[in-house]
């Protein structure tokens, strides 16, 4: 039966899904909607509005519909990087000696180099239906601001890419593949906006923050005619959008009848790992399967497994609503020699409920052993992973090795959301054997949660 299985397993032009797959329809504990920091009440579509493409806020708010269409003009730009493989990891099962089935679907296949084209692709499409000219975002590593610019080409958007500044400085040809497709990057802060000029009026030499990028994006999108700000992950929309590296996979394990039995994902914002486990999910909610989900996040940046669930800010200066959700607090920062990315100080809102709820696992990892994970990886099945896929490599390796000493038969899926080309600085690190590890303590994690808001709806859960 394992021999009949194809190495990689591709879905035709047909068979490839033309609906995304919205969890929430099957959820029975929503998540506790957006509150607005100022009046500490919901969020309404108007407020929400300003900042957001329109068809993407119905996508936001949608409860009901398991089905969601992809659009034509989506679907057909999808196309020229979609399907993506799914890999039986021979090579890696035959390493580990391990009686488990390893698979992996691979989202690094696209020029970005990651699955965040999935949405990029959606969100410009949604923009320019709706009329609008341009858009705005803010990017850290670079892999959204590139996935972006490629969407914003293909769509015939204007994109402002805010790149923090010290990214920008560091990951030089990041920011050509972004111009090269035709976006403006804009190191951050800058003094094209107010928020840029307040932090280098405060700050004058600072590298930047995500958090600074955000606040310079939103105020351009909210300033700028027919301009809107879109987001690269946490929010539902973009977890919907990714739900499209669960659908392919689903058809494509249903093709060879294989059903999983455990499914592992990295976790940043959360999007890939929701996107990838959603129709899964979707049927475990409905008593259907018994598959274990595991989400797994670095160990100096465990908002699963250390933080708390509370409202917090989505950004470091404070400037977004507030969402409910596993956190670290808005205003914590990963130890500096953290290397492997995944550093947002919160979850997706959908997975943080999923997650409180008891429907998935959170593991967290240390650096070395992630890195040391990437180059079997890499040897064996010569696909080199980006850092934040390798923290999944790293769980699902633990796991078959589990297997063997248990002689289990599991069929193992985790998802290799990209490739490391643009990371080989932290490659490097690792391979001179200077790369380290560190776990915060309670008191570094302290220092993060009292930047949580102590505001009217977290009374009695901080
Ligand atoms: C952004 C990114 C992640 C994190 O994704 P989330 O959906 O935010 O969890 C993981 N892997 C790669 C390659 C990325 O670029």
């Amino acid at each position: 039966m394992a021999t009949e299985i194809p190495y990689k397993i591709y879905l035709s032009e047909e068979e490839m899904p033309k609906y995304w797959y919205n969890v929430k329809a099957h959820m029975k504990t929503q998540h506790p909607p957006f509150i607005h920091p100022a009046t500490q009440k919901p969020c309404t579509k108007e407020d929400l509005r300003a900042v957001f493409c329109d068809e993407c806020i119905d996508q936001e708010l949608n409860r009901t519909d398991e089905q969601i269409e992809i659009p034509e003009g989506i679907r057909s730009f999808y196309k020229m990087f979609r399907p993506s493989p799914l890999v039986r990891a021979y090579c890696l099962e035959r390493l580990l000696d391990t009686p488990a089935q390893i698979y992996y679907k691979f989202e690094g296949n696209n020029t970005s180099g990651s699955h965040k084209l999935n949405s990029a692709a959606a969100q410009a499409y949604y923009a320019k239906k709706q009329g609008l000219t341009s858009i705005t975002t803010e990017t850290g590593a670079g892999q959204w601001g590139t996935a972006l610019s490629m969407a914003a080409a293909y769509y015939g958007l204007h994109l402002d890419v805010y790149m923090v500044k010290v990214s920008a400085e560091q990951k030089p040809y990041r920011r050509e593949v972004i111009r090269t497709y035709g976006a403006n990057v804009i190191p951050s802060p800058s003094d094209t906006t107010e928020a840029g000029r307040k932090i280098l009026a405060e700050h004058p030499g600072t590298g930047g923050s995500l958090g600074c990028a955000i606040s310079e994006a939103v105020e351009k999108a909210a300033s700028t005619p027919a301009c809107r700000y879109v987001l690269g992950s946490v929010l539902d929309h973009v977890l919907l959008h990714q739900s499209v590296i669960g659908c392919e996979s689903k058809i494509a394990l249903e093709k060879y009848g294989v059903q999983p039995d455990i499914i592992i994902g990295c976790a940043g914002g959360g999007s890939n790992f929701g996107g990838l486990i959603a129709p899964f999910m979707g049927e475990r909610l409905e008593g259907k399967n018994d598959i274990e989900f595991v989400a797994v996040e670095p160990a100096s940046c465990p908002s699963l497994t250390r933080g708390k669930f509370v409202y917090d800010f989505c950004d470091s200066a404070r400037t977004t609503p507030l969402a409910k959700m596993y956190t670290l607090g808005c205003g914590f920062m990963p130890s500096p020699n953290h290397a492997g990315g995944l550093r947002y100080h919160g979850m997706s809102p959908v997975v943080s409920q999923l997650y409180h709820d008891g429907y998935l696992r959170a593991v967290s990892v240390e650096q070395t052993a992630v890195f040391e994970a990437a180059v079997q990886f890499a040897r064996c099945e010569g696909i080199l992973p980006a850092p934040e896929s390798a923290h999944a490599i790293r769980a699902a390796v633990d796991e078959a090795l589990k297997c063997r000493r248990e002689g289990k038969k599991k069929v193992i899926l985790f998802g290799l959301t990209g490739t490391g080309y643009f990371d080989l600085a932290a490659y490097k690190q690792f391979n001179d054997g200077a790369m380290a590890d560190y776990i915060p303590t309670d008191d570094d994690l302290r220092k993060g949660f009292e930047t949580i808001p102590k505001c009217a709806v977290n009374e009695g859960l901080l």
